[in-house]
């Protein structure tokens, strides 16, 4: 089962993000029609270029803003990772 199948619109449920699933790509933010994703802040990478010492920053994870999330699930789909599911609210 895709991670598409497991929308239920309407029944409650809040977007999630998997944290460590996340790559920031961005493509929830541009989504959500409530505006109720963000970027967190941008992180290290994993590895230097032990040669020039040089790296580039990564892109900040998701952040969801549960107070804003009317549980459309708009975001789930373009996420290329499937780095966010709808749970039930706890
Ligand atoms: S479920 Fe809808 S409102 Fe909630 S974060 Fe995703 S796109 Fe935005």
């Amino acid at each position: 089962m895709s991670n598409n199948e497991n929308i239920f619109k309407g029944d409650g449920n809040k977007a999630k993000l998997k944290f460590y699933t996340c790559k920031g790509s961005g493509e929830c933010i541009k989504a959500c029609p409530e505006k109720a994703i963000s970027e967190g802040p941008q992180r290290m990478p994993s590895a230097v270029c032990l040669s020039s010492g040089k790296y580039e920053m990564l892109p900040g994870r998701a952040v969801i803003d549960e107070s804003k999330c009317t549980g459309c699930g708009d975001c789930v789909p373009v996420c290329p990772n499937q780095a966010i599911e709808m749970s039930a609210v706890s």
